[in-house]
């Protein structure tokens, strides 16, 4: 779970968090949604240790993550990060990519080899471990992405337009792959999208922010994607 109480974030003059608070309970994917410049992105970097609040508090289940001037750094936090822009490590090969996260937590090469390759299975990507980034297309670099943030299994996810630079076909495709993977890991996450399909598929409920808060949620009560399609 997730649990964000009365953050504040400023840039100089411009108030971007106002006193926010979300709750995400454990194993639900919320999806954010709101105009551009409310804060969306400012949020996560705040739940990922990238920024520090100014005031509030962050719990990872009972874990205290922000807390005054105490911040647990980024790299002790138990999560996956997807950026829009796939940020892939150019110079490495795709199992070099998607072992760093092992690597970071100090995990023996064998095993690393091992969940590297199953993590690349998940996203469809089996035989393309020794290419690197650029030797592929936009679609399959952001599933490349993906392996990385999921290899460790980490206890949150987050997503920040994860699909907005693939045409429409793609991102129809992927946002129905990731809905499937996403169910079967059952990771609590965070998906900023500017777009009501893709948050209406993926997730379990809707957070609507709007200049640094979150004015309502609404859960949707059909199961996002059928248990027939896994
Ligand atoms: P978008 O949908 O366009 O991605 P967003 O909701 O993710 O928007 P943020 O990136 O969180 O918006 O930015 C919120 C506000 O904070 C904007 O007005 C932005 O200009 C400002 N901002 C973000 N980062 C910084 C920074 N490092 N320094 C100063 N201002 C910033
Ligand atoms: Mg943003």
């Amino acid at each position: 779970a997730i649990r964000v109480e009365n953050v504040c974030h400023r840039f100089g003059s411009n108030t971007v968090l106002n006193n926010l608070s979300l709750t995400v309970p454990q194993g639900t994917i919320i999806a954010l949604l709101g105009p551009s410049g409310c804060g969306k992105s400012t949020l996560l970097k705040l739940l990922a240790g990238l920024l520090h609040p100014d005031a509030g508090q962050v719990f990872f289940g009972t874990q205290k993550v922000v807390d005054g001037r105490f911040s647990l750094p980024p790299e002790k936090r138990d999560l996956g990060m997807v950026f829009q822009d796939y940020a892939l490590w150019p110079h490495m090969t795709v199992a070099q990519n998607v072992a760093f996260p092992l690597q970071m937590r100090g995990i023996a090469r064998p095993l690393r080899q091992q969940r590297v390759l199953a993590a690349l299975d998940r996203v469809g990507l089996a035989d393309f471990e020794q290419r690197r980034p650029y030797e592929l297309s936009g679609g399959q670099q952001q599933r490349v992405a993906l392996a990385r943030a999921i290899v460790a299994e980490p206890q949150i996810l987050l997503f920040d337009e994860p699909l907005s630079n693939l045409d429409r076909d793609l991102r129809e495709t992927l946002c129905t792959e990731m809905a499937v993977l996403l169910r079967q890991l059952g990771t609590t996450a965070v998906y900023v999208t500017h777009d009501q399909q893709e948050a209406e598929a993926l997730a379990h409920a809707i957070a609507r922010m709007k200049q640094g808060v979150i004015e309502r949620i609404d859960y949707l009560q059909k199961p996002a994607v059928s248990p027939f399609v896994a």
